[in-house]
């Protein structure tokens, strides 16, 4: 059985960039930030202990703000509530220009085993135009630091379809990427979330409505480009060299218990209960201090259809006998009439006991998950 993995969500950031709907907060103090821990700490502390769990995701936000004692707080108290597996894989998002070389060696020997950090593009227009703070050059310094403190598991964020970005940027910025080999990568298409300061840019005129094909074409770039340098695409926005997958995410799409601390943080019980916490981060902070919980929302999920529409997102798709493990029925007699529709239309193939999107279901896969809501 998989063991669980933990996730913390850490709100703060320098400055909010234009494009972010995540649940962040401008850094104010180290006040602020020392309560946050606090209360933190706390939450992990009121957890039923002994759980076994092989990740830890500390993500954001920008948790490279923390500072390594913090850091060493939030680990031990996680390693004195739960089982630690001895291989886990222990994640930091950071983000460029927050992080020093003496700072990551103190990170890598606290047990730190992989940085994901936001590269979002090498061109400094559109690095200011996101509101990022850091510039392309902060990038590269920040992976070379990076390696001079060890971490031999570095993953890259990059955002394709942005605002005046054309097909020749994007393939500047992945040749950049490509050349700087992290071991893994995700590509994000720029989505626009209402309440941003870049939806306001785009009603206003200022910005151009980013062009949706462009986008497209751009993926199929990504899409040759990586494969031809060692990566193997394990998930639709996933990229990885061999064996460095990144285990905590794929929790997610196995529908694997992730139990999530901080403001905002979701979990899943790894049955079917999916419950959420206050995502502000003052609110939060009170409700642990005064109420011993911060969950602002619980439902119970229906596991069957989601193990499908999630596993479906995985290049290798839904291991078949995991299914029957788990929901005690053969998913290709519970699905038989629609299983055989999708398989006639191309959209969907078996292979080594597993159930997959094919190239084209890759383009419908809205359509094909909707079969199984
Ligand atoms: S660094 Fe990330 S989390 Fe922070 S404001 Fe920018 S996009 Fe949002």
């Amino acid at each position: 059985m998989s063991k669980a993995g933990i996730y913390l969500h850490i709100p703060f950031c320098r400055s909010r960039c234009s494009y972010c709907d995540f649940a962040t907060d401008v850094y104010k103090s180290a006040e602020v930030v020392e309560s946050y821990v606090s209360a933190l700490t706390k939450e992990i502390e009121n957890f039923p202990t002994g759980k076994t769990v092989d990740t830890i995701y500390f993500g954001g936000g920008t948790p490279s703000l923390l500072s390594p004692a913090q850091l060493d707080k939030i680990l031990g108290t996680i390693y004195k509530n739960f089982s630690v597996a001895d291989d886990s894989e222990i994640t930091m998002e950071m983000n460029p220009a927050t992080v020093t070389l003496e700072t990551l060696k103190s990170y890598k020997n606290l047990g730190l085993t992989r940085a994901s950090f936001g590269a979002q593009t090498f061109d400094d227009t559109e690095l200011r135009r996101l509101g990022r703070k850091h510039t392309a050059q902060d990038v590269r310094e920040t992976i070379e630091l990076l390696r001079r403190a060890d971490f031999a598991n570095v993953s890259f964020d990059l955002i394709a379809g942005l605002p005046r970005q054309t097909l020749k940027d994007w393939t500047r910025n992945l040749d950049e990427a490509l050349k700087l080999q992290p071991e893994h990568l995700s590509l994000y298409l720029l989505e626009i979330h209402e309440a941003t300061p870049l939806a306001e840019q785009i009603r206003s005129g200022r910005q151009p409505l980013p062009d949706e094909d462009l986008a497209a074409r751009m993926y199929e770039l990504l899409l040759e480009k990586v494969s031809v340098k060692n990566y193997r695409q394990y998930e639709i926005s996933n990229f990885a060299q061999p064996n460095f997958e990144s285990r905590h995410n794929t929790k997610y799409w196995t529908l694997d218990a992730v139990f999530g601390f901080g403001c905002s943080a979701h979990s899943f019980d790894g049955a079917n209960i999916r419950y959420t916490n206050e995502p502000d981060t003052a609110k939060y902070v009170e409700k642990i201090q005064f109420e011993n919980s911060a969950i602002v929302y619980r439902e119970e999920i229906d596991a069957a259809s989601e193990f499908i529409f999630l596993g479906l997102r995985l290049m290798k798709g839904i291991d078949l006998d995991e299914y029957e493990r788990k929901f005690g029925i053969e998913l290709t007699e519970k699905y038989r009439e629609e299983l055989k529709r999708l398989e006639d239309l191309n959209l969907i193939e078996f292979a080594e006991k597993h159930l997959r999107l094919t190239n084209k279901g890759s383009l419908f896969s809205n359509e094909v998950f909707a079969v199984f809501v």
